[in-house]
């Protein structure tokens, strides 16, 4: 299959070559000719798939045609971040068209997106906060809207977007064409999109499990020994461009310090940055000043650097959509990439949980000469995924439960 065959406009395919992609990944050939021909759509699909271009490119070709000077695409996303990397692929793709969009965000001055507005917009890329403040002083009018996308819409749910979003959606005309996307599929999304979404098309790209092209590995190791362990691995290990996510705003900060000491090129991305010092970070990622990031969950959501050799999971991720999510940072359209996890004892319970979502065993590896001390490292995390959530009981523990409870009635009696 190739761009050529749904009905875009030469400018776009044009713009499609120039970006360097010449076949559509799954996500964009179920999804593009369906968006062309106005069908709402509900896209499962993880980050790393090619989501953005799979409903970019349909809205472009639609604005192509139509008034000029409204605004009439509007994309909610979570984050800054994932906000301005839309933009980006939006400048990209619609390269030649004459169209214009804008990234709309808190954290930076009113001022530059205003005077934009003002010239004149046709695609608004927003996070739910800053755009409500912005309808609420009538610098935007969202009466126009012709096509809605809700992008990351799990993580907006997550991130306690839900009451802005509903919110927003009020100010939409109901006739235009919604587009969901979302990684999972918790049952907020699901009473969302029941109701906002007419007859979508169901669109699920993979499984939803971590994607195919990362290759992962479970590091035990104690808490205390994780910085010496990143330190060797590091050493010991070939990398491009490393990730490295941590559970907190400070480790990062710390980490991201320990390792510049250490003649690393490495550079924290944490919510206690202002928005330009992210946005710093992120762009001496991509462009090889940094070679390290070390990042927090929420901070890193859409970072778009292609060629991430290796993801560090330095702390564990809370939850299996966290896993999934950070991994999709490396491995992204068809390269392939590495994710190590440093796992102590006290995460035992996620390591599980992550390997039933994956239905495969996540490999135990030990770093080679590294002293693990008084640590062994093989010991743990013993025993099979599959038995561990819901597993029965062995013979000889239903027999002394048994006994165990006889024993309490008897005393009872007594
Ligand atoms: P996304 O899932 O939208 O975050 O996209 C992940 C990455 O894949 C982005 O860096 C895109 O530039 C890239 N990409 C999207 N579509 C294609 C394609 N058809 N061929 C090659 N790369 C692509």
């Amino acid at each position: 299959m190739t761009f050529k065959q749904f009905a875009l406009d030469k400018r776009i395919i044009h713009a499609i070559k120039l970006a360097g992609y010449t076949t559509p990944t799954p996500i964009q050939s179920q999804s593009i000719a369906k968006i062309l021909d106005g069908y709402d759509v509900m896209g499962l699909a993880q980050t790393g798939t090619g989501k953005t271009a799979a409903f970019t490119l349909p809205i472009l070709q639609h604005l192509l045609k139509g008034p000029k000077q409204q605004l009439r695409a509007l994309i909610i996303a979570p984050t800054r971040e994932l906000a301005e990397q839309i933009h980006l692929t939006t400048v990209e793709l619609g390269k030649g068209t004459n169209l214009r969009s804008l990234a709309i965000y808190g954290g930076v001055s009113k001022n530059s997106q205003i005077s934009k507005l003002r010239k004149g917009v046709n695609i608004a890329i927003a996070c739910p906060g800053r755009l409500l403040d912005l309808v609420g002083d009538k610098y935007i009018d969202l009466s126009n809207i012709e096509i809605l996308v809700l992008d990351e819409a799990d993580r907006m749910c997550d991130m306690g977007f839900l009451p802005d979003i509903r919110r927003i959606i009020k100010l939409l005309p109901s006739k235009r064409q919604t587009l969901c996307f979302a990684a999972t599929m918790p049952d907020d999304i699901k009473r969302l999109t029941d109701k906002i979404l007419k007859d979508p098309l169901r669109i699920q790209v993979g499984k939803m499990s971590p994607i195919k092209s990362v290759a992962h590995a479970l590091y035990p190791v104690p808490t205390a020994l994780k910085k010496s362990l990143l330190f060797a691995m590091l050493e010991q290990t070939p990398t491009g461009r490393v990730l490295i996510f941590t559970r907190t705003k400070y480790r990062a900060r710390n980490l991201a310090r320990d390792l510049a000491k250490r003649g690393y090129r490495a550079e924290a991305l944490q919510g206690n940055m202002s928005q330009n010092k992210r946005q710093r970070a992120i762009d001496g990622f991509r462009g090889k000043k940094y070679d390290i990031l070390v990042a927090t969950d929420v901070a890193s959501r859409g970072i778009d650097v292609l060629d991430i050799s290796h993801v560090i999971n330095y702390d564990i991720p809370d939850s299996t959509e966290t896993y999934t999510h950070r991994i999709g940072r490396t491995g992204r359209a068809n390269k392939t990439g590495e994710a190590f996890t440093f796992a102590s004892t006290e995460d035992t319970r996620i390591v599980r949980e992550i390997e039933q979502a994956m239905g495969s065993p996540i490999e135990r590896r030990t770093l080679q000469d590294f002293q693990y001390g008084n640590f062994v490292p093989d010991k743990q995390f013993q025993g099979k995924y599959s038995k561990l959530k819901h597993s029965k009981p062995s013979r000889r523990r239903r027999r002394r439960r048994r006994s165990r409870i006889q024993s309490k009635k008897a005393g009872t009696r007594n």
